[in-house]
């Protein structure tokens, strides 16, 4: 098969550049217009000369993923699906803020890991996603959403929120970060794309050394023994462990902050006592609070917490002295709300099928 030159960053492309035996500066010319300008082909490479685009064509391809269905929310939140493989489709989605414009990405085509609370993982695992494909969902977003009138990017932020586990595909997710931050690709800068992880200590440390972005991590639970039932991987990288290496994260990190994000679950983790513990659980990290109300799938076996509780909750944490944040609930009614992508998985792990029998016996 031809080779996808989207799978590459700077570095890989001038690799495959110089196995051909072409300059190395053209990887920066073709990199420039694959991202930059949005090519999807060779001949729109107008600075390349004839010979080299033809070579390009015979031995190389520009294989964005294809796009299955495209859905708009009254908010102005959009989500797309993309193909990618039969029977697998991973979703996109684009959240409009004051001043910003944040496109939340999918790393997997479902998730290994089991949170409780979250569809992506109730729907269980296929495989990681390929740099192309990662990279091709902010591709598709900007070919979609365009400039504003002033002709800056509409998405400005790039969240690895959607489907999946980033730090499980460890290094298709830091190539694919690496083009977002590439000033001839999309020139974000670290402190405008997020990684968010459920806790994979040794992979934060790698990251801490290979490309520091902003972090943020999904922690919804203030103690060992909630925190083991309701993300499981806590079992293997308990606080006390996922606690310091926040705290080593921070030394190389391009925000003077860690997020942890919360879920807001209906008398699970969201009481006074919760809220007590929590604060000092985190005493020792540089941190902020993302509360995130609950958001409901069939089948889940949660609730939401109330508004009164949420609201309690915030004013405990702040006046032990946090930075707190509510997430306003984006795009529900198209189902592009946190921890309710589905996509479609063809699930390997028979995930679905474990949970039925569980529930029969
Ligand atoms: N796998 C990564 C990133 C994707 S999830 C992680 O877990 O961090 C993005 C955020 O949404 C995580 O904090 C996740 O725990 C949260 N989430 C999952 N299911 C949710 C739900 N049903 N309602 C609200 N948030 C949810
Ligand atoms: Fe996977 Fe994140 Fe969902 Fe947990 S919350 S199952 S790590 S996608």
């Amino acid at each position: 098969m031809a080779t996808n030159l989207l799978d590459y960053d700077l570095d890989g492309l001038t690799e495959y550049f110089a196995s051909i035996g072409e300059k190395p500066f053209r990887a920066k010319q073709v990199l420039r217009w694959m991202h930059h300008f949005g090519a999807d082909n060779f001949d729109a490479m107008t600075d390349i000369a004839k010979s080299l685009r033809e070579k390009l064509q015979n031995q190389a391809e520009i294989r964005v993923p294809e796009m299955i269905t495209g859905q708009e929310s009254d908010d102005g939140t959009r989500k797309w699906l993309l193909n990618v493989g039969t029977n697998n489709g991973v979703e996109t989605v684009f959240i409009p803020e004051d001043g910003r414009g944040t496109l939340c990405v999918s790393s997997q085509v479902g998730c290994a890991l089991e949170c409780t609370f979250c569809s992506t993982g109730r729907q269980g695992f296929n495989r990681n996603l390929s740099t192309a494909e990662i990279i091709g969902q902010l591709w598709w977003a900007n070919r979609a959403m365009g400039r504003d009138p002033g002709g800056e990017r509409i998405i400005s932020n790039v969240v690895m929120m959607g489907m999946g586990e980033p730090l499980a595909n460890y290094d298709n997710v830091v190539r694919a970060m690496r083009i977002m931050l590439e000033d001839n690709a999309y020139n974000l800068s670290r402190r405008r794309v997020t990684l968010s992880t459920s806790g994979l200590v040794p992979a934060m440390d790698r990251l801490r050394d290979d490309l520091p972005v902003a972090l943020a991590v999904s922690l919804h639970a203030p103690n060992d023994a909630l925190r083991d039932e309701i993300v499981p991987i806590n079992k293997k990288y308990p606080l006390r462990e996922l606690m310091a290496a926040c705290v080593r994260y921070m030394e190389k990190a391009p925000r003077d902050f860690v997020t942890f994000e919360y879920v807001m679950l209906d008398g699970i983790n969201d009481t006074i006592e919760h809220a007590r513990q929590l604060a000092g659980l985190v005493r020792d990290v540089p941190c902020k609070f993302n509360l995130i109300p609950f958001n409901p799938f069939p089948n889940s076996g949660y609730r939401r917490s109330s508004n009164d509780n949420i609201r309690r909750f915030r004013e405990l944490l702040q006046q032990a002295g946090y930075v707190v944040t509510t997430r306003k609930t984006r795009g529900d009614d198209i189902d592009a709300a946190c921890g309710q992508l589905a996509g479609q998985v063809e699930d390997k792990t028979k995930r679905q099928m474990r949970r039925i029998i569980e529930i029969r016996s």
